[in-house]
């Protein structure tokens, strides 16, 4: 298949989040697979350039009602993937990516969105499926419904739109929307009434096939507690969603090759992993206490990752002889909250904030547990990391956590659930770590099953491509849900 990859991020170009990461690995996964994949990202000057070394391949108008605006394409690849980096000027030359406002962001977005469609056309390279991520290009997958009669190019051209964090909506785009004919379609009429000025809501009521980053955020986000004001609008598109586990690249993880870690480790030496232990200890200013379990946690501090329900039951856990290490950063009231508990028990709890990856693959390597108490997680990464290098994930039973922890007392497990967003429940899940604890056979095991799991992303490739066959069906028989401009 033909495969159009549009993401605002990828790695190694620019990432912020994991957008980033996915749309930096799927690609490489389905072009492994024997696919046609090329990867579209705006042509930001945050990009370094020279590296990369584009070359130019087009340049053209992207139409609006009462004009257009010039765009450039560039080619580069990674990994044996094409890379087009558009350019043009709603794309900022200088170091940004995501600006303060939607104002800022709309204009850039669906500038992009629609001179990627522009440019295969310019290239006569017809992609046989569009998949378009988050908000930023929700423009392309409702361009190619809404002008698939009259427009050739794209009349068999499916679209799979991927949600990888759904409050984030691009709203309040209506002004610009309307400037590129993109809000007459019936079908925005499954929205209510602010998401049909999203940019998120535009491609979610007209994508062939939407999916997620996880089985039970799919089931989520169509529910009054998750679904961020679109469950109805999920609910109705229902048929058409599914949930898709991101993986992680087991290449980059992996404690077996990690330079950044002091003791390398597999599943068949996991007595090595003992050192890395004793060096994050070290590192991180902890006291030695081999009786101590030190938990680990490497996180965005952000509302959405729990920490209002993790400080009082860390507070309980140092009290009580544990021990900690975090690395973050993120919102400031966070961050000062947390720092609160290095000064409180020094020597027991160890607060760096600061975004740090090769520090982070020592957490992982070092530290028992991985504690991620999230409020929601669409799917989540820090687990399947913490798992592939031996570190015992106690996380909350939402979203890709629950898809991708077995708890301990059922066959496989590989880590600690919990249910209640609250205090008391991730108390009750840290007694339980300890009691597992005292048990070194069961423990390992747990380590062992979360070492030995498949997280790499030529299993997810293979469910996309099975979406992607489910997406040119509904447009063979033209039985999508935008199979017109009407
Ligand atoms: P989210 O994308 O919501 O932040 P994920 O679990 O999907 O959460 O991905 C988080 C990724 O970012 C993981 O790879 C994690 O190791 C990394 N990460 C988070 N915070 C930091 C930090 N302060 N330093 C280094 N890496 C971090």
């Amino acid at each position: 298949m033909n495969i159009l990859f549009l993401s605002a991020e990828a790695a190694p170009f620019v990432k912020v989040g994991g957008l980033g990461d996915v749309a930096g690995s799927l690609p490489r996964a389905l072009a492994a697979r024997g696919h046609d994949v090329r990867l579209a990202l705006p042509g930001y000057g945050a990009i370094d350039w020279p590296r990369f070394a584009p070359l130019h391949r087009a340049v053209f108008d992207v139409p609006r009602r009462g004009g257009s605006d010039p765009a450039d394409l560039w080619e580069t690849s990674a990994d044996g993937v094409p890379v087009y980096l558009i350019t043009g000027p709603p794309i900022p030359k200088d170091s940004r990516i995501y600006g303060g406002s939607i104002d800022e962001d709309a204009p850039k977005f669906v500038f992009f969105s629609l001179a990627a469609l522009e440019g295969c056309r310019r290239l006569s390279w017809r992609p046989d499926v569009i998949h378009a991520n988050d908000w930023h290009t929700g423009p392309a997958v409702y361009r190619v419904a809404a002008d698939r009669r009259d427009d050739p190019f794209f009349r068999t051209t499916a679209t799979l739109y991927t949600i990888h964090n759904l409050p984030y909506t691009g709203r309040g785009a209506g002004r610009i929307l309307a400037e590129w004919d993109l809000r007459t379609s019936p079908h925005l009429a499954v929205l209510p009434e602010w998401a049909r000025d999203s940019m998120l809501g535009i491609g979610l009521a007209t994508a062939d096939v939407l999916t997620t980053v996880s089985p039970t955020y799919a089931r989520e986000i169509r529910t009054p507690e998750g679904g961020h004001g679109l469950d109805g609008a999920l609910s109705l598109r229902g048929d058409r969603l599914h949930g898709v586990l991101n993986g992680i690249d087991v290449d980059t993880w992996n404690p077996a090759t990690d330079a950044a870690i002091s003791s390398r480790f597999d599943v068949g030496a996991l007595e090595q992993r003992a050192a890395n232990r004793t060096a994050l200890r070290e590192e991180a200013g902890l006291e030695p206490d081999d009786r101590a379990l030190v938990i680990g946690m490497v996180s965005r501090l952000d509302f959405q990752k729990g920490f209002d329900i993790a400080l009082p039951a860390l507070r309980r856990w140092l009290d009580s002889g544990g021990q900690l290490v975090l690395l973050g950063s993120g919102d400031s009231a966070i961050e000062r909250e947390v720092a609160t508990l290095e000064i409180g028990w020094r020597g027991r709890a160890s607060v760096r904030l600061r975004f740090d990856p090769p520090y982070s693959r020592r957490i992982y390597a070092g530290a028992d547990a991985i504690l991620i108490p999230s409020r929601y997680e669409p799917c989540g990464l820090t687990q399947m990391i913490a798992m592939r290098y031996g570190a015992v994930p106690i996380a909350r039973r939402t979203g890709g956590l629950a898809d991708t922890i077995t708890d301990v007392g059922d066959p496989g497990g590989t880590g600690i659930l919990f249910d209640g967003y609250d205090p008391s429940s991730l108390v009750h899940a840290l007694d339980r770590a300890l009691s597992v604890y005292a048990d070194g056979d069961r423990w390992r095991e747990l380590q062992r099953n979360g070492m030995t799991k498949d997280f790499s992303w030529d299993r997810s490739a293979a469910q996309y491509e099975a979406l992607y066959r489910e997406a040119l069906a509904y447009r063979r028989d033209a039985t999508g849900p935008a199979d017109g401009g009407d």
